[in-house]
């Protein structure tokens, strides 16, 4: 019986997978599970944590009960998460003061906006590579410890633990003994200088969060502890962990300065590397840690892009004009190009680069002679711009990689990655493991526990990836970017 299977645990927004990779990269096992969203009011997310919980045992046992079957056992666990998703709970006890707020969750905005009004965005930007928005978790932890009775007296007595939920789930599996997270995660918190390598003091005050709340942050490989026996059913050494854009960074093998990732799924996350760099963004770009190995931190630059597959998602439920995402396609093939068709996706506003909240979507440039196909063309289209204008914005700070690494669900779409290649000028790269973020998290257990010596190694079980070359003329190129500025001008909200 072997023992060198390494199971990633992804603790994803609306689904958890647990994942048993051999070292090689094949799935020997997968078990998933969706879990319920709360809105329990306009801009509100919630997830329960009981729930979160819940779905990591029984997909985590059952993986392992698969592997079992197969005659394989597990090396180690790695886990990767939703980022910036807030739990509080209480030591004693270990149960969660109210339920975890979504990265998506807006109901500290007006905080934000008093905060930035107050301190400017220049010393949160300098130590944290963020600024102040409700996506990161410090406004939402003062609101949890100012919104239930007796929170703060009890975090005052040093009762209460704050945790990401990769964090909250290391508490959980050695029962109730580790309190820790990873750089990665730490760097998403907007408490933490990524430049020392800290928690910051002048932050936790400013945001009005004790200190004795924080967790103890460590290399994203390595030393986690194990997971108790009465949990899993099994003891296991937990030894990787990343927030869930680095896991993908990691899982295809981004180590060199300029790498650069983009995750298609309900949003668009493109991640570069900067290597040792710390990049701080002129152009409305986020800096953060990517990873830290041997206590050396490796930098990204961030930029994220709210409205991709979820584009996709209203053409099928809000048009109705397609009965499954994959169909989009298809539909797309029907016509030769947009046919001067522009789809803005601002469903929920605009992210990096432009920072607009307040924008909303359009469909601009109809004529008599446009159908479904172009609208389809369009909507395609209107996520490779974006990744355009991200890529723009990286090259305005300098950096200016030569050809992206995709995953996610829409990246399974041929059509689109020509597209993107075409709209980029870029040649783009499909890797043939699917799972970039939970093989992330494997990658990361397997250099702590051993499996893997180094990065090299990791990166040299990349193969048969699928590359799309751009086939456009810049001419082209350029008049069709120029058509989505305009486009992207008319819903701008100021
Ligand atoms: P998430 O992790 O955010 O849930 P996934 O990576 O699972 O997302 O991707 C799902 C998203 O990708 C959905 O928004 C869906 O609309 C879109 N999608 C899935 N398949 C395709 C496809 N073939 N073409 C275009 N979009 C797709």
């Amino acid at each position: 019986m072997s023992d060198d299977i390494l199971l990633a645990i992804d603790q994803g927004t609306s689904s958890t997978r647990a994942i048993g990779f051999s070292p090689a990269g094949d799935v020997v096992a997968v078990e998933q599970q969706s879990f319920e969203q709360i809105y329990p009011g306009p801009g509100w997310v919630e997830h329960d944590a009981e729930v979160i919980w819940a779905t990591v045992i029984s997909t985590g046992r059952r993986v392992l009960q698969l592997l079992q079957e197969a005659k394989r056992s597990v090396a180690a666990i790695g886990i990767t998460n939703q980022r910036e998703t807030t739990i509080l709970w209480d030591r004693r006890s270990g149960v969660p003061l109210y339920n975890a707020i979504v990265w998506q969750d807006r109901r500290t905005a007006d905080r934000c906006r008093q905060l930035a009004a107050d301190h400017g965005e220049a010393e949160i930007s300098r130590k944290t590579g963020l600024r102040f928005d409700p996506y990161f978790s410090a406004t939402k932890i003062a609101w949890i410890l100012d919104r239930v009775p007796g929170a703060r007296e009890a975090a005052k007595a040093g009762h209460i633990a704050f945790g990401t939920v990769d964090s909250f789930l290391i508490w959980r599996l050695s029962g109730g003994r580790l309190h820790l997270t990873d750089a990665t995660n730490a760097s998403r918190t907007a408490l933490y200088d990524i430049g020392k390598g800290r928690w910051d003091e002048a932050l936790c005050e400013m945001f009005d969060v004790p200190m004795s709340v924080l967790p103890e942050v460590r290399d994203s490989a390595g030393d986690f502890g194990h997971s108790d026996s009465g949990v899993l059913g099994q003891k296991l050494p937990i030894r990787g962990v990343a927030g869930d854009q680095q896991a993908a960074l990691i899982g295809q093998a981004c180590f060199a300065a300029g790498d650069v990732k983009s995750t298609y799924g309900t949003g668009a996350f493109l991640v570069l590397n900067t290597a040792q760099r710390l990049v701080s963004s002129k152009n409305h770009l986020l800096g953060t840690i990517a990873y830290r190995l041997n206590g050396v931190v490796t930098y990204a630059l961030e930029g994220s892009i709210l409205s991709a597959g979820s584009a996709v998602q209203w053409l099928r439920d809000g048009l109705g004009l397609i009965t499954r995402a994959s169909d989009i396609e298809a539909l797309a093939a029907s016509a030769p190009n947009s046919g001067g068709v522009y789809l803005v996706p601002a469903f929920t506003g605009l992210g990096a680069p432009y920072w607009d909240p307040d924008a909303r979507a359009a469909i601009l440039g109809l004529t008599r002679a446009s159908s479904r196909a172009e609208i389809a063309r369009a909507t395609l289209d209107s996520v490779a711009y974006q990744t355009h204008d991200l890529l723009d914005a990286m090259a305005a700070d300098g950096l200016r990689p030569e050809t992206l690494k995709v995953d996610g669900g829409m990246s399974q779409n041929d059509l689109f990655m020509q597209r993107l290649a075409d709209v980029l000028g870029m040649a783009i790269r499909r890797p043939a493991i699917a799972e970039s973020t939970a093989f992330g998290a494997a990658c990361l257990a397997g250099l702590g526990c051993g499996v893997y010596g180094s990065l090299q190694e990791i990166a040299a079980l990349r193969r048969n990836e699928t590359r799309f070359e751009p086939a456009s003329s810049a001419p082209d190129r350029e008049i069709q970017i120029a058509g989505w500025r305009d486009a992207l001008r008319r819903v701008r909200s100021a």
